[in-house]
């Protein structure tokens, strides 16, 4: 019989180390609810992440979101039911994608801040880009949305965090140190009364995993894969 599954849009290469990462997830949640040989269907368009960074880090938000629109009216084109932005960071530029396609973003950040209310969690730290925990985009949609309090390091730290994800984790290093630094930034946002703290960076899963602190963590990689499981096996 054949399984009726919908199309998941990945817009991807932010960086590919973590797109690979959504690529193993959501093949791997098909297979747990269908068994045998089933797999995901996919539709991914991967963008260049050094032409993103560059246009990131001198604020043109306007020339991402005319790179990031474009790619993801190919996805739609190729067939996609609804959209997985792989990225928390670009998530600031949501609403201009979604003005160019009709097929619905599975938001990053609900599926995450859903996640934190089935469990109670009222007050939160979040790691993630510069981007993300400075600006309102994500933090203000987890507040004034969830009524969920986010917690942010203090700047040095978020510096690191911040360096750590450019310099290591989109280039694939897995550093020891960095591995450490994260973990005391975490201590201190549970010291500062968050219940649980969000990777709110798709590669930080890549550095630091629920094993090495007792801390609740929400992994927004995985979360937004179950998700988007959950989304293309429903009627
Ligand atoms: N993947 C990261 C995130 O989830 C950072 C890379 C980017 O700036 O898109 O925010």
């Amino acid at each position: 019989m054949r399984a009726m599954q919908k199309t998941i849009g990945l817009l991807g290469g932010m960086s590919w180390e973590s797109t690979a990462s959504y690529y193993r997830d959501l093949n791997e949640g098909i297979k747990a609810k269908l068994g045998g040989l089933h797999s995901a269907k996919i539709c991914l368009v991967s963008v260049d992440f050094e032409e993103i960074e560059k246009l990131q880090h001198i604020e043109d938000w306007d020339g991402t979101a005319v790179i990031l629109a474009e790619a993801a009216m190919a996805i739609e084109k190729g067939g996609a039911d609804f959209l997985l932005i792989c990225t928390n960071t670009m998530h600031k530029v949501a609403p201009q994608i979604q003005q160019k396609i009709s097929i619905p973003i599975l938001h990053i950040a609900d599926a995450t801040a859903e996640r934190l209310r089935t469990d109670g969690i009222k007050k939160v730290g979040l790691l993630g880009t510069r981007f993300t925990m400075e600006q309102d985009f994500y933090k203000a949609r987890i507040s004034e949305r969830y009524g969920i309090d986010v917690l942010v390091p203090e700047e040095a730290d978020r510096a690191d965090i911040h360096d750590v994800i450019y310099k290591e984790l989109c280039l694939g290093t897995i550093d020891e140190n960095s591995r450490e630094r994260y973990l005391k930034i975490i201590d201190k946002l549970a010291q500062s009364g968050a219940q649980a703290v969000i990777l709110g960076c798709t590669e930080i899963a890549l550095l630091v995993q629920q094993k090495h602190t007792a801390i609740p963590l929400y992994d927004t990689t995985a979360i937004h894969a179950e998700q988007a499981v959950r989304e293309a096996l429903s009627s």
